[in-house]
């Protein structure tokens, strides 16, 4: 058993179950055995592989797009860039290298990382040395200021809340321990069942809603539409929020139990955008998207792109540039399945990559 799991039945002998929230809180951030607490995920020899991992040209391009919204904002001497979760640093290093061609730009940056794990900061203060970031545990104390604010594969880590309809009411899913063997499972709270609707749907359904991501999207929101900027989020989700268990657990790029060997495996949702942008839109920003990560990407120019990168490629290289290209905007890889969303300061208008209406595909 890990040492996590030891203390998760300890806490709900003591205290009773714990809400899937919850449950999800202390999986990735127990401050000594959360997932993201310990250990090195990201990559080939991690758990999970993420979009800046599969190719430069993804952050190379989001580079761009900040450098591009910076001069929609009337190039401010001084910008806030700021990610949120940035993993090994990939992103950024692309970004920051791609952003060097306008100059200006890269001279306004005043670099903020938010980020829990220990194991990836060390990795971010080596590759992004030269750009000086300044690190914090919380979006909130990033200081005010106009901001270019990017989140990649983050709010899919925040906690979601679970809710299974059970004799036509919503009742609130939790993790609480078997009689007799003791072992983690679900079940539901016997307490107070859901008032609010949460749809029709037949018996057993599950619901999810995430306040700690809506809370996050207004935050973000607030200080767009107060300070100027704009912030890109990029996850795996879905546009309308729909009926469904979207908790998965992956641990050396498979699926593992959700509730097996707590701590050792990355536990995320996928992400309801339609609530991110209600958030974001109440907090007095203008919302964008979400738009699929292919067709975002197209806009800003990565075929483009790869045709450059393979000017200059072996045919093994052009091979690869080929197959992350498919990868990242075909839609039978995150093409479709990720979709991108920005929140901007009203006087902004479209970013780039945004300026068509919304495709309307079915999640
Ligand atoms: N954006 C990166 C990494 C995605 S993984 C990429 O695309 O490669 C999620 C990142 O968010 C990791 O850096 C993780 O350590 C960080 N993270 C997860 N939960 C967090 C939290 N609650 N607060 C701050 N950082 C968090």
């Amino acid at each position: 058993m890990t040492t996590l799991a030891a203390k998760i039945r300890e806490r709900i002998r003591r205290d009773g179950p714990l809400s899937v929230a919850t449950y999800m809180e202390l999986c990735l951030n127990h401050p000594t055995h959360g997932y993201y607490r310990r250990g090195r995920p990201i990559g080939a020899c991690g758990d999970f592989t993420t979009a800046p991992e599969v190719s430069q040209m993804f952050g190379e391009l989001i580079g761009i797009w900040c450098a591009a919204v910076w001069q929609a904002m009337g190039q401010p001497e001084r910008v806030r860039l700021v990610e949120l979760g940035p993993g090994r640093g990939t992103l950024l290093a692309d970004a920051l290298r791609a952003a060097a061609t306008v100059p200006a730009f890269r001279d306004a940056i005043d670099l903020h990382l938010v980020e829990t794990s220990e194991s990836l900061r060390a990795e971010q203060a080596a590759r992004l040395a030269d750009a000086r970031p300044t690190w914090h545990e919380r979006f909130e104390t990033v200081p005010p200021g106009p901001a270019l604010i990017v989140a990649n594969e983050f709010f899919d880590a925040l906690p979601i809340q679970q809710f299974e309809l059970i004799d036509g009411t919503w009742q609130e899913r939790v993790v609480a321990l078997a009689p007799s063997s003791q072992a983690l499972r679900f079940a539901a709270t016997d307490s107070v069942p859901v008032e609010r609707s949460l749809g029709c749907a037949p018996s057993g359904a599950i619901a999810e809603r995430a306040p700690a991501r809506e809370a996050l999207a207004g935050a973000l929101a607030e200080r767009v539409a107060a300070d100027g900027g704009a912030a890109l989020i990029i996850d795996y989700g879905y546009e309308q929020p729909g009926i469904g268990d979207s908790l998965q657990a992956v641990k050396q790029h498979r699926r593992h139990g959700v509730l097996d060997d707590p701590g050792t495996a990355d536990l995320t949702a996928h992400v309801d955008f339609s609530s991110l942008g209600a958030a974001s839109r109440q907090a007095g920003a203008d919302v964008f998207g979400p738009v699929h990560q292919g067709d975002f990407l197209r806009a800003l120019g990565i075929d483009a792109r790869a045709s450059r990168l393979r000017q200059n490629a072996s045919a093994e290289q052009a091979a690869e540039i080929d197959a992350a290209l498919r990868r990242l905007a075909g839609a039978h890889g995150m093409g479709a399945l990720f979709k991108a969303m920005a929140f901007a300061h009203p006087a902004l208008g479209a970013p780039p990559g945004f300026e068509r209406p919304a495709h309307t595909a079915k999640p």
